[in-house]
């Protein structure tokens, strides 16, 4: 590959980059993707999409062959104790169309989008391009450098985005606090077993014998996320993989035939460390963080895709507004960026403050904690509250729309359907 000058160079081919890569390129900029793996299929990412992502995605026009690659809806999201159901958020009582929660592997979603961002003479994908560092001239970020097989080269844009994750390379460079908060008690620990035949149409976090685990049916699998107490994986893992694999076993009896038969080593786990977080600066001149790499969730409340999303598309409109317009080489400026900033901070922190609460009220451990959890949660579950709270966790804000009429004429619906 070589050096190269575009209007927007978005680091990082998940959920966020890509979406914004095809909302900016369907509006005529030119753009530049560049991702550090060479292929799509990472194992362990987030499945499960609440409604508002699907509905932009399929304002998009990839939900649906995205969902043709495979996926599994579910109907509820249901929290357990010892068997006995004690919150039952049935996803069907909201507002049609996407009244569901889908499982759909990251991969299918991705790969829906960048068959679409082909289609655009401005769009580049760099795939296997590990970006290494920033380019800042007058104190402002004027591009990346990129290493390639073949070496390193620059690209420079008039906005480069950070959507790289929740160990954003971009923000570490930029040196933007990452603003990590140890609001949940737990990590996760994560594996995945075959088959998902005849299982129940729900996403579920229950107690059997000790720690919680949230459990869902995916493409011909079961995924399921055993919750341990920040730390506690390091002694377990010391006592050896027989005694970790017994307790496994104990937290998850349905299950206990295939953990014994599929879980052979540590390598068939993976640990994920749980924290949220909320970077102290989301935009500089020249400079934008998005998705994980701005505000990092809590994967049981599933929301890190559905906000990743909703971060394009209300990026969207505020980069196609300055770049429009922008003859040359000028930079994007953190004023100009404030537009989105003001749009998207009370809305992450508000969904930080849901998910705390929710932590806290599903996987809190503890005699006390057992005790009262059913009485607390038969109250909140009929509350106005909590319709309210699943509303925001569902759809979060429902204001963002993909803006189509920022689309070059030929990219907009009726001109695509003709
Ligand atoms: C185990 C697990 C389970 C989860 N479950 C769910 C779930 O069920 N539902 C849900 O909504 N969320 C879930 N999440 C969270 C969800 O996956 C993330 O919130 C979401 O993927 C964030 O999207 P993103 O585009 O911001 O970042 P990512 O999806 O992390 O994408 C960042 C991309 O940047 C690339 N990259 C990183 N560094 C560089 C670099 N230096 N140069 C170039 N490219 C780079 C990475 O390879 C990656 O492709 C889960 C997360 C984990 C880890």
């Amino acid at each position: 590959m070589a050096d190269h000058t575009t209007d927007v160079c978005v680091v990082g081919a998940g959920p966020a980059g890509t979406t914004l890569a095809l909302l900016l390129a369907r509006s005529g900029l030119d753009v530049v993707l560049v991702e550090r793996s060479r292929s799509l299929d990472r194992e362990f990412r987030g499945e499960i999409l609440q409604p508002g992502g699907q509905a932009l995605l399929d304002a998009l026009g990839v939900l649906a062959p995205a969902l043709a690659r495979g996926g599994h809806p579910h109907d509820r999201f249901v929290l357990e104790q010892n068997g006995r159901r004690l919150i039952d958020a049935d996803y069907r009582g909201l507002p049609g169309p996407y009244n569901r929660l889908l499982s759909i592997p990251q991969p299918h979603v991705l790969s829906a989008l960048l068959d679409e961002c082909a289609h655009h003479p401005g769009f580049t994908y760099r795939e296997g391009a590990k970006v290494t560092a920033l380019v800042a001239e007058d104190s402002a970020v004027r591009g990346v450098v990129v290493r390639e097989q073949d070496g390193e080269h620059t690209i420079r844009a008039s906005c480069v985005v950070g959507a790289d994750g929740r160990s954003s390379k971009v923000r570490v460079l930029a040196g933007i606090d990452g603003g990590r908060v140890d609001a949940f008690a737990q990590d996760v620990l994560w594996f995945k077993l075959s088959g998902s035949h005849g299982l129940p149409t729900d996403v579920r976090v229950f107690r059997a014998g000790g720690n919680p685990v949230l459990a869902y049916a995916s493409s011909g699998a079961v995924q399921l996320g055993w919750c341990l107490p920040h730390g506690a994986y390091k002694e377990l893992a010391a006592s050896g993989f027989d005694e970790l694999k017994q307790r496994l076993i104990a937290a998850v009896p349905t299950h206990a035939a295939r953990i014994a038969a599929e879980i052979t080593s540590f390598r068939d786990l993976t640990l994920l460390d749980v924290y949220a977080a909320n970077a102290r600066e989301w935009a500089r001149d020249g400079l934008l963080l998005v998705g994980d790499a701005a505000h990092t969730f809590s994967p049981i409340g599933a929301q890190g895709i559905n906000l990743a999303i909703q971060d394009a598309v209300a990026a969207h409109p505020v980069l196609v507004g300055v770049l429009g317009k922008n003859t040359g080489d000028a930079v994007v400026t953190a004023a100009d960026l404030d537009a989105y900033v003001r749009v998207r901070k009370p809305d992450i922190d508000r969904m930080l403050k849901i998910q705390t609460i929710q932590s806290k009220a599903m996987l809190s451990t503890g005699r006390v904690s057992s005790v009262v959890r059913p009485a607390l949660a038969s109250v909140m579950s009929r509350s106005p509250l909590f319709r309210l709270m699943l509303d925001k966790i569902a759809f979060g804000n429902r204001a963002i729309r993909v803006r189509t009429d920022l689309f070059t004429a030929d990219e907009r619906p009726a001109e695509r359907s003709a």
